[in-house]
């Protein structure tokens, strides 16, 4: 590798989203704030104050424009509120003169007095047995740690508006952190950290957004300023590139303008194999903003609506009202049926001022265990989705289900719902079907016993991958691990589909493999006729569905398989498309 003046660098990671970008390098430096300790002289005291009330002073400045930007902003007028308090906390009386005393009293440094300040004050608020108080709370810290990060010497917002075409390089992006850089149109993003199946990733790729994860310290190694290009196709940076390297960016990126165009022919229609078998494919949604996108990449409808991701980014969550207005905008939008997924809270998709902190979130309160334990949280879901559902096709899907106990006690609080709601005048279908997703290996175990339960099956291989094979889909250093091709992933998936198949319902593959297009072989093997994905992948899995019948897909995974290992067998089944398909690009 050469150094940074004699030359380009090139990085590898792992492709998380598709596509080629060439652009300007903003780092994002989210300074998590390290509070400095130090006892202090008397006379210093005059000198600490001073620096606690510049940085007050700077952190209301900062409110005050961020006030603006956000009030100016479609859809803003709620969060302007909130920074109107924040301001109004920024010199608070009360944390100003607490702050100031200790400095005085206990000779310390103006962080330390404040850190401890606001720890007081924090669990003060939070002891209350009232919720408006313990929001309160959680202003105070936002403000306190904002003036930290002042003290700290950092200049930058926690996430800072970045312009149109900046490539975003970061240790970490949270999935609430991806949303937010789609609304500014970056042009692309770069991590340290991260897998292909991470939350993050998927949302990238939804939206269309090329990005490379699991690059290890990329974040100090770029600046803000230098060229970059971006492949996601192959999971490579290359740094300020020289004149073969833009060669070959330009020559690619106009071959993948080619293939895109060649590929929309394929929009309108539908999915079916060489040998006329018919295979459903549906659209992943995580936004409201996306609706447009099943129709326009010819999904046959929406197999998947995260509606988790309408909680993050927020410090008020959105009501009944809110839920209804975007189902119903995702459902008029839709070229077909509408799957709405209840919240899949917690793992790695936390809202705001998510009350746990725990251990090992994946295995935690999450998806349906979390809306099981919060009625205040699934009860307003549920109402929004029932009333959605006389607009269209609407289907309802439980996730992370490990036991017929989970289904039932779900369908309890539907049919409270209903009859509430029914009570209240409102018109509700009679039936709205109800679907459980098959994402970990007790559901795939008793899936006879679901299916009794379900009108429906949808399988996550994400998670099916992660708690199968015992590996942080988010973890970058075992994302090589994580395959779907795995004998005991696939053997999981045949017990699935056997079952789906004896119970006489639908089984939908929704995971992020279903939009690999050489992983479809092997998917309809083990007995696949409807897939999921994000809407870009479905004209190429369309395409490659049209190169296979179903004995040669069968004969493929059969062969790959006698593979020694899941890497090798992926190997072999690429070149399998590879040689049905010469056009796939890389
Ligand atoms: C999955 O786990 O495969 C899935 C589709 O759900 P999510 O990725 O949102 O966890
Ligand atoms: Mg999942």
């Amino acid at each position: 590798m050469t150094s940074r003046v004699s030359g380009p660098r090139i990085f590898f990671g792992i492709p998380a989203s598709p596509g080629l970008v060439m652009g300007r390098v903003y780092v994002l430096d989210r300074g998590e704030v390290t509070t400095p300790r130090y006892h202090i002289e008397a006379e210093e005291v005059p000198l600490q104050v001073h620096r606690f009330a510049r940085a007050r002073a700077r952190a209301q400045q900062q409110l005050e424009a961020l006030r603006a930007r956000t009030a100016e902003a479609e859809g803003g007028s709620e969060a302007a509120v909130i920074l109107d308090a924040h301001v109004l906390i920024s010199q608070d009386p009360d944390l100003i003169r607490r702050t100031e005393e200790a400095i005085e009293t206990r000779l310390i440094n103006a962080e330390w007095a404040l850190r401890d300040e606001l720890e007081e004050l924090k669990a003060a608020f939070s002891a209350l047995d009232d919720a408006y108080f313990r929001e309160r709370g959680n202003d105070l810290d936002q403000v306190g740690q904002r003036i930290l990060r002042v003290l700290a010497g950092h200049s930058e917002e926690p996430m800072p508006h970045f312009p149109e075409g900046a490539v975003v390089v970061a240790r970490d992006l949270t999935p609430a952190d991806t949303a937010r850089l789609a609304n500014m149109r970056v042009a692309a993003f770069v991590t340290e950290v991260g897998g292909r199946t991470s939350h993050t990733a998927i949302l990238a790729r939804s939206l269309d957004i090329p990005a490379v994860v699991g690059i290890s310290s990329i974040a100090s190694a770029l600046e803000t300023g230098d060229m970059v290009i971006v492949d996601g196709d192959r999971g490579v940076v290359i740094l300020e590139p020289e004149a073969a390297a833009v060669a070959d960016f330009e020559r690619r990126s106009q071959a993948r303008r080619v293939r895109e165009e060649s590929l929309r022919v394929l929009h309108a229609l539908p999915g079916r194999t060489a040998d006329g078998t018919r295979v459903r494919l549906h659209a992943n949604l995580e936004l409201p903003q996306e609706a447009h996108l099943p129709a326009r990449f010819g999904a046959e409808g929406v197999g998947l609506f995260r509606t988790e991701f309408l909680f993050l980014n927020r410090d008020v969550l959105p009501d009944e009202e809110e839920q209804y207005a975007n189902y119903v905008k995702v459902i008029e939008q839709s070229p077909g049926p509408v799957v709405i997924r209840t919240l899949d809270l917690g793992g790695d998709k936390l809202p705001v001022h998510h009350p746990y902190r725990e251990p090992n979130p994946a295995l935690g309160l999450r998806a349906i265990r979390y809306c099981l334990v919060h009625p205040e949280v699934f009860r307003p879901q549920i109402r929004a989705i029932l009333r959605a559902a006389r607009h269209g096709d609407v289907r309802m899907l439980l996730p992370l289900i490990s036991s017929i106990e989970e289904v039932r006690r779900a369908k309890a609080v539907i049919e409270e719902c209903r009859g509430q709601l029914r009570m209240e005048g409102q018109q509700v279908p009679d039936r709205v079907p109800l679907g459980v997703m098959i994402e970990t290996p007790a559901a795939c175990l008793v899936a006879d016993r679901l299916a009794a339960e379900a009108d429906f099956f949808s399988v996550g291989t994400n998670d099916l991958v992660q708690y199968t094979l015992a590996i942080d889909r988010a973890n970058e250093h075992l994302a090589h691990l994580a395959q779907p091709l795995h004998p005991a992933v696939l053997e999981l998936l045949r017990l699935t589909t056997a079952a789906a198949e004896r119970a006489g319902i639908e089984c939908t593959l929704c995971g992020e493999a279903a939009a690999e297009v050489y992983y479809v072989p092997a998917l309809l093997s083990v007995g696949f006729r409807a897939f999921s994905m994000n809407p870009v992948s479905i004209p190429q899995v369309k395409e490659i569905l049209s190169r296979l019948t179903i004995e040669v897909a069968e004969a493929l995974t059969l062969r790959a398989l006698q593979e020694p290992t899941p890497s090798q067998a992926r190997a072999h089944l690429i070149e399998g498309v590879r040689e049905l398909l010469p056009e796939m690009l890389d």
